[in-house]
């Protein structure tokens, strides 16, 4: 593949592979630290549904009662439309209902004399969720079964009532919305923040290097070339990974406008908060001289356009959507 270079200095996104379970892409002009926050608030904020509490009614198998309880709350659960639930510490209802939980019942019992495995699959869900989506197992294998939770013999029987509720992966990694999220800058090590630990003569030989990667990323160095002291990581490789509750697009959307929603609420507290008298809540904080969601390159998805999430602002490059602030005009 050729090498990836794009002019100017807005933030670009190519996708190198799309489908329904990864998204990999590289991010270019872009800068490390907020790179690595998106990665950061990927992984741990944003909230799916898993099973968080079990009503074991039976259990005669050989597996513990917490043994499985563990397994059943790291099944993937549907978490599309999530955020039509509210979370269960913010409900006003006692224990759970169905605006902060979904019900699932799992109930099975071996009467064969083959021994009979109990799947994810098995979960029936019982409460009325706030949409047809949320909460279903995920089931991707060709048999249609999902993961084995338990394995019956004759006579034995399990019954249990699973509540699920909606979390994030910060809580539990449980609550992960994806596997795990691959992350590299300067393939070719060009800025020396990698000392390679090696056994033999050669650390060539023991950290294979990608090439496709080192191509998109400007190729390897000259022989001759000088050290250059001055140079940042511009392009980021993300491979987001998806446990299926998720689609790999929508979490990194709901990453980014995350992320935003955070690096807003620290401007609006700068500020002064809500005793502030000034109009809070017009655009996305700026990066890199352009606005997130104003750059071509860099439209999501969902946010309508140009504008961001923040409203239709058009964000000026240089300045803040927050116009001039105490803290330096729009210079930050
Ligand atoms: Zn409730």
């Amino acid at each position: 593949m050729d090498s990836y270079d794009v002019e100017g200095s807005n933030i670009h996104v190519r996708f190198l592979e799309a489908n329904p379970t990864r998204a990999n892409f590289i991010i270019q002009n872009f800068n490390l630290e907020t790179a690595n926050s998106l990665r950061r608030y990927m992984l741990a904020e944003i909230p799916t549904v898993a099973i968080d509490l079990v009503e074991v009614l039976d259990n005669t198998s050989v597996l513990a009662d917490e043994f499985i309880c563990h397994r059943l709350g790291l099944i993937p659960l549907n978490s599309r439309g999530v955020e039509e639930l509210i979370y269960s510490r913010d409900c006003d209802c006692e224990n759970y209902c169905d605006q902060c939980s979904i019900t699932l019942e799992l109930n099975a019992k071996c009467e064969g004399d083959e021994i009979m495995r109990v799947y994810a699959r098995d979960l029936v869900l019982v409460s009325n969720p706030p949409n047809d989506q949320v909460g279903q197992p995920v089931i991707t294998d060709e048999d249609r079964q999902g993961s084995c939770i338990v394995k019956l013999r004759r006579g034995q029987a399990i019954h249990m009532r699973c509540i699920a509720k909606k979390g994030i992966a910060k809580e539990h990694a449980k609550w992960a919305p994806s596997a795990a999220i691959g992350f590299e800058y300067d393939p070719a090590n060009k800025l020396h923040h990698l000392d390679l630990w090696f056994e033999g003569d050669d650390p060539k030989q023991e950290w294979p290097v990608d090439e496709e990667r080192v191509n998109l990323d400007g190729g390897h160095p000259a022989e001759d070339e000088p050290f250059n002291y001055d140079a940042v990581p511009q392009r980021f490789f993300m491979d987001v990974e998806t446990v299926g509750g998720l689609d790999p697009d929508q979490i990194v959307n709901r990453g980014i406008k995350g992320l935003q929603q955070k690096l807003a609420e620290v401007i609006h507290e700068l500020d002064g908060g809500d005793n502030a008298n000034n109009d809070f809540g017009a655009q996305s904080p700026t990066l890199n001289g352009g606005g997130f969601g104003n750059d071509p390159g860099y439209t999501t998805p969902g946010y309508g356009g140009g504008g961001s999430v923040w409203g239709p602002g058009a964000t000026a490059g240089g300045t803040t959507p927050y116009g001039a602030t105490p803290y330096g005009g729009g210079s930050w």
